[in-house]
């Protein structure tokens, strides 16, 4: 079908405030990209008119020295042969590897690009089984995906800790980055205090020198780039609201592909887009058996918060008016949750005379990552969650952290239980949108001691949900 802006829908909510350029692309082979204001409430945060420039200026820097230009052909030769006199020396290279669940490589790409923003860095980034078959082109004119033929592809999947080529043992072997062809930056949550260092000053600016830098990484690393002060300034201008950093970039990077898209499209009109109002609960089955105390939480934390009504014994009469309607997204690899929720809304009454519908829309079992089905069924549920008007997430997951941050949600965080006891209090709200980094240094950098990332700076802290995690309030 052809779509038709309305009169309503402008041109500042097709581009998401100037977030997005308003041209370059093919519309029709990305569906979502100007699409997602007719979906989502009006965010009250717009992007800084220097992000916005910096994005603008970095489209051009990808377009310059991306795959097939000049620049990336002998940028490539020098990766596999080593100095070129004739090197254009703007065009320096971040390569994100493909690892882990969805949420994590939706945060570490996120993570990936700001510090490519910082450092005038074209991002490319791996596909690995399945990333260009969910995400959309993000910069006009070129492509951010690793070409098929990129020299180290087959070594990508290799690199750990123990890789020589490592920031960290290049430290700890005393190897020179400037005689190295690339550097790899091993920022996985479990990473020695060597490979911490890329958060330094004085590291950063040693790294700087290198052409080529690959990175692996499970963690949205952003909190500790806000730690340093080389990149510090450029960041108060990038954000003068400073929880806003997944916010706008998710926004500005992730755009659903057209399958993707069609799955999000089609749940909404069906199940959503008439309800008053839509409360999203993610509930993230890290072991496969159903934990009863964990039921009695969601019901007594979604009930005290006014989240979802009480029910009552007694049938009530309903008001002569309209019924407020409440539409309520459960997302989870299990469906044990979702069902019990459903019967008890269907089998009594809601004292408030309100009609809950519930429902969920798959029930995979178990993380699938890197199937294609699969995720693109986990991106169209982060998304939806993403278009709720109040969230419910779990303890620990980036599957939550990343639908709070695209839809600017504030969640309710079910708190994790322990030793099948029911924690109190049941649920906790999360003091920012941004999500947490579960693995911060906590290495002072100037003083060379350990010391708490969390302790710092005021718009630093530990996090809700894993306290020796840290987030941007
Ligand atoms: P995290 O492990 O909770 O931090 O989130 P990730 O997204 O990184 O990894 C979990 C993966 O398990 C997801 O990417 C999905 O593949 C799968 N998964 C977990 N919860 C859900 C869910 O509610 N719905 C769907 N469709 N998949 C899920």
């Amino acid at each position: 079908t052809v779509f038709k802006f309305t009169n309503s829908f402008t041109n500042r909510d097709k581009t998401v405030g100037g977030l997005l350029a308003a041209s370059g692309f093919d519309d029709q082979s990305c569906l979502s990209r100007y699409r997602t204001g007719l979906y989502r409430r009006n965010t009250p945060h717009r992007p800084s008119r220097h992000l916005v420039q910096r994005l603008r200026s970095h489209e051009s820097l990808q377009k310059r020295c991306g795959p097939g230009t000049d620049p990336y052909q002998k940028a490539v030769e020098q990766l596999r042969f080593g100095q070129s006199s004739t090197i254009d020396q703007d065009c320096n290279y971040l390569v994100w590897i493909s690892y882990r669940g969805l949420g994590n490589r939706i945060l570490t790409v996120a993570s990936a690009f700001l510090y490519s923003l910082l450092t005038n860095r074209v991002l490319l980034v791996d596909r690995g089984e399945d990333i260009d078959d969910l995400f959309c082109e993000p910069f006009p004119g070129t492509s951010w995906f690793l070409p098929l033929d990129f020299p180290l592809k087959d070594k990508l999947a290799n690199f750990s800790i123990t890789s020589e080529e490592s920031y960290g043992n290049m430290i700890k072997n005393k190897v020179s980055v400037d005689k190295a062809n690339y550097v790899y930056l091993h920022l996985d949550h479990a990473y020695n205090d060597n490979d911490k260092l890329f958060f330094c000053e004085e590291d950063q600016r040693t790294i700087q020198n290198a052409r080529w830098l690959i990175i692996r990484s499970d963690v949205y690393f952003v909190p500790s780039l806000f730690l340093n002060s080389l990149f510090v300034d450029e960041l108060n201008q990038l954000f003068p609201e400073k929880d806003m950093v997944f916010h706008h970039l998710g926004r500005y990077l992730f755009h659903p592909t057209n399958a993707v898209w069609g799955l999000i499209t089609r749940y909404y009109d069906s199940y959503m887009a008439k309800a008053d109002e839509k409360v999203g609960i993610q509930i993230r089955v890290f072991e496969a058996k159903l934990d009863p105390p964990l039921l009695d939480q969601i019901i007594s934390c979604t009930q005290s918060e006014g989240l979802l009504p009480q029910t009552v014994s007694h049938e009530i009469k309903l008001p002569k008016t309209n019924p407020k309607t409440k539409a309520v997204l459960f997302t989870s690899l299990s469906m044990e949750y979702y069902e019990h929720i459903r019967s008890m809304y269907w089998e009594k009454p809601t004292s408030s005379g309100e009609i809950v519908s519930v429902f969920q829309p798959s029930y995979e079992g178990y993380q699938q990552s890197g199937n294609k089905d699969h995720d693109r069924k986990a991106w169209a549920e982060m998304y939806l969650l993403s278009l709720t008007d109040k969230l419910v997430t779990s303890s620990w997951s980036t599957f939550g952290y990343v639908a709070q941050g695209l839809g600017g949600l504030k969640p309710w965080i079910i708190v994790k239980p322990e030793n099948q006891s029911m924690p109190y209090p049941h649920c906790r709200r999360d003091v920012s949108m941004d999500p947490c980094f579960h693995s911060p240094p906590n290495y002072d950098c100037k003083k060379k001691e350990l010391t708490d990332t969390g302790n710092l700076v005021p718009h630093i802290r530990r996090c809700e949900d894993i306290n020796w995690g840290v987030k941007i309030v």
